[in-house]
């Protein structure tokens, strides 16, 4: 296949050459006259696929009908109201998920992590669904699944072995929650993580929603352990609302340690919470990638799979305005997304796998800024979707 007169990044076109799933080679605009086929793009823009660095499959709501979204702003009230909820939506976890997945390949995601619920209640019910939805779609998209305790750890009864039953059935990584704010006990979570990390070979990425100096000394804690363990590009924490309220001496040796322990950083950058400064981690080492985190679910009535809309949202709150600027807060949802979910790159290079989406649009920041449709997504080469719409060959559950 010939993706003729694409624009790479840098703006130059080139027509781009496509075989056994990895980009062949680029040719100047008119040269290449391979057989096969050829879809000319007329000068737009062609970008490596993104990535969704934080999900939750089993939550969403996507494509059923809307709950009414519970009060209670505490994590400890929205796992409340969950319990009572995830029982109400209307359609099963496979339906939900894999029309969240048809919807993200749409929007050009092509890999992901999504955490899935275990605990007391619905035990590993979730995760066997979600493990169903990855390998009906294993040929679309690359899913990590992680074993993530919504219900606390320490305080629920039972809830390593559940994890570990989940770290053996094919989940990819162990998850955590807020072993202070939330267990009341870190050692405790942090020693069971840890544990099982090192116990299945897994890596780690924990939800911590702890602020200021607890946050902060909770990071340095995750650091040091991830350096003791061998586990240095292997372990994430997840919104890490703690870089975002606290001074700047603590910040200065509390991202050091994480960039020292290779520690990455997710962000969905909710509007509503004090966030971790994109800049200022990325000027001290630190890697940040993006995801969405709740879409649709009894966490969020927002969301909509769509990390050119994420991308634009880190860009907006954190002032990050020049091209410079717009292309940095897209490699949150590519490049240092690949980087901290352990995948290669996936740049516009000969050798690359063939993981591409097509925007009609003149660069990097004008995409992040006009969030135009996607009008063709290649999975390794094969059309995933045209149009915003999911290719016919990706089957509905
Ligand atoms: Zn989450």
């Amino acid at each position: 296949m010939i993706l003729a007169n694409a624009r790479l990044s840098q703006g130059a076109l080139a027509d781009v050459e496509i075989a056994s799933g990895v980009i062949a080679a680029l040719h100047k605009p008119g040269s290449a006259d391979q057989p096969g086929e050829r879809i000319d793009l007329k000068g737009a823009l062609l970008l490596p696929a993104f990535v969704d660095g934080h999900i939750h499959l089993d939550k969403t709501h996507w494509g059923a009908p809307r709950l009414p979204h519970v009060e209670g702003r505490s994590v400890r009230e929205r796992i409340a109201a969950e319990r009572v909820e995830r029982h109400r939506v209307a359609l099963p976890i496979e339906a939900r998920a894999s029309a969240l997945i048809r919807t993200l390949i749409a929007n050009g995601t092509t890999r992901t992590r999504s955490h899935v619920d275990i605990d007391n209640d619905v035990g590993l019910a979730n995760l066997e669904a979600v493990l169903r939805v990855r390998e009906a779609y294993r040929d679309w998209i690359d899913i990590q699944l992680v074993a993530f305790p919504q219900s606390g750890l320490t305080t629920e009864k039972g809830a390593p072995d559940l994890l570990a039953a989940a770290l053996g059935a094919g989940a990819d990584l162990i998850g955590g929650l807020d072993p202070a704010g939330f267990d009341g006990d870190v050692k405790g979570q942090l020693d069971i993580v840890f544990g099982l990390a090192e116990r299945f070979g897994k890596g780690i990425d924990i939800h911590l929603h702890d602020s200021g100096k607890t946050g902060a000394a909770e990071l340095r804690d995750i650091a040091d352990r991830t350096i003791a363990a061998g586990m240095q590009g292997r372990v994430a924490v997840s919104h890490a609302f703690a870089l975002g309220s606290i001074g700047p001496d603590l910040f200065a040796e509390t991202t050091d340690a994480l960039a020292r322990a290779e520690v990455a950083i997710m962000t969905s950058c909710p509007p509503s919470a004090p966030v971790p400064p994109v800049g200022r981690l990325r000027a001290r080492g630190v890697t940040l990638f993006a995801g969405s985190d709740n879409i649709r679910d009894c966490w969020s009535p927002y969301g909509n799979g769509d990390m050119l809309d994420r991308a634009a949202i880190i860009a907006e709150r954190h002032g990050l305005f020049t091209d410079r600027e717009l292309e940095e807060a897209f490699a949150l949802t590519t490049s240092e997304a690949d980087k901290a979910l352990g995948h290669p790159r996936r740049e516009l290079r000969a050798g690359a796998v063939a993981d591409l989406v097509v925007v009609a649009t003149a660069s990097v920041a004008d995409a992040v800024v006009d969030r135009p449709p996607r009008s063709l997504v290649l999975r390794a080469g094969r059309t995933a979707a045209e149009r915003g719409v999911a290719s016919a060959a990706l089957k509905k559950l």
